[in-house]
């Protein structure tokens, strides 16, 4: 069948090259990461260190404002804007269009506030004339799964990073792994947005239906804050300029690659996701 494809590096190096040596950070785009809430402030601090890493010129993070000391002490190259709530978000930045894309939900919570904001967030998305292009991980995907009308205000090609349980609170649960291949493609087919099936062989799925699954990464990046690095990597290359096609298909496997650099020094079984973000360096070193 056409519509099933493997991601492989000459797939990446095809979609991947060095810029100009004129380039400046506005070259590279500014992304936002929008998440955080007490006691998951470090979500979005692994997110935008990983976009950092890929190369975005820019990160400013958006949380709540206890991820003031901590961020503005411990990460020093992104910026940060803090909501008025000490403890989750109650509102998103009011400027949206001075970023080239945007990662939310990473870290984020569910609270009552916050998932009021978001969807009003959502439905003023429309409006704005310059469009950053989204990533929504993590509570945000749980959000969107509690309010399955609010799916048409995804604006087309955005990109969905689910981990399985977030999957199937999205389409609902599968008997086998073709059931589950089929519903992903007829959501992303209906939403025209990109869908990851996140795991061992994570699956890119296409709002023009093709399947396209990774060939990089191993069982040590079953680990805390991985996706996170994951959702940084894609927002930051969105930034950078690709489509989100190529954002979806370079990111995972760049996030794999970085990952098996990585053991080569540091045990699977120790692996954690900021050795990752460590290893996102090594692994453009190979593409690049
Ligand atoms: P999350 O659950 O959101 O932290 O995401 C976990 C990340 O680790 C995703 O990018 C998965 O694709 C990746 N991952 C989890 N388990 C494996 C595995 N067995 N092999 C390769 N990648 C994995
Ligand atoms: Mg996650």
């Amino acid at each position: 069948d056409s519509s099933y494809y493997f991601t492989t590096l000459d797939t990446i190096q095809a979609r991947c090259s060095l810029p100009s040596r004129f380039a400046h950070k506005g070259t590279f785009g500014h992304a936002l990461i929008v998440g955080g809430s007490y006691g998951k402030i470090g979500a979005t601090h692994l997110s935008a260190k990983a976009a950092l890493r890929t190369g975005c010129g820019m990160v400013s993070i958006y949380s709540a404002a206890c991820a003031n000391p901590i961020l503005q002490t411990n990460f020093p190259e992104a910026m940060l804007q803090t909501d008025s709530e000490l403890n989750h978000i109650t509102s998103f930045p009011k400027t949206i269009d001075s970023y080239a894309a945007i990662g939310v939900g990473m870290g984020m919570g569910q609270h009552k506030d916050t998932k009021q904001t978001f969807f009003q967030f959502l439905r003023e998305l429309g409006a704005s004339s310059k469009r950053p292009k989204l990533v929504f991980d993590a509570d945000a995907l749980n959000l969107l799964a509690q309010h399955p009308e609010s799916l048409s205000d995804l604006p087309p090609g955005s990109i969905l990073t689910p981990h399985p349980k977030e999957l199937q609170r999205l389409l609902g649960s599968w008997t086998d792994d073709w059931e589950k291949l089929e519903k992903t493609r007829a959501f992303a087919q209906q939403h025209q947005v990109v869908v990851l099936i996140k795991g061992a062989n994570t699956a890119v799925v296409l709002p023009d239906g093709t399947i396209h699954f990774n060939t990089t990464g191993n069982w040590g990046m079953a680990t805390a804050g991985s996706g996170d690095v994951l959702a940084g990597i894609i927002t930051s290359l969105l930034a950078q300029g690709f489509s989100s096609k190529d954002a979806a298909l370079t990111g995972v496997y760049l996030h794999g690659l970085a990952a098996d650099l990585a053991v080569r020094t540091i045990h699977r079984k120790s692996l954690m996701a900021s050795d990752i973000i460590d290893g996102i360096s090594q692994a453009w070193h190979v593409v690049l």
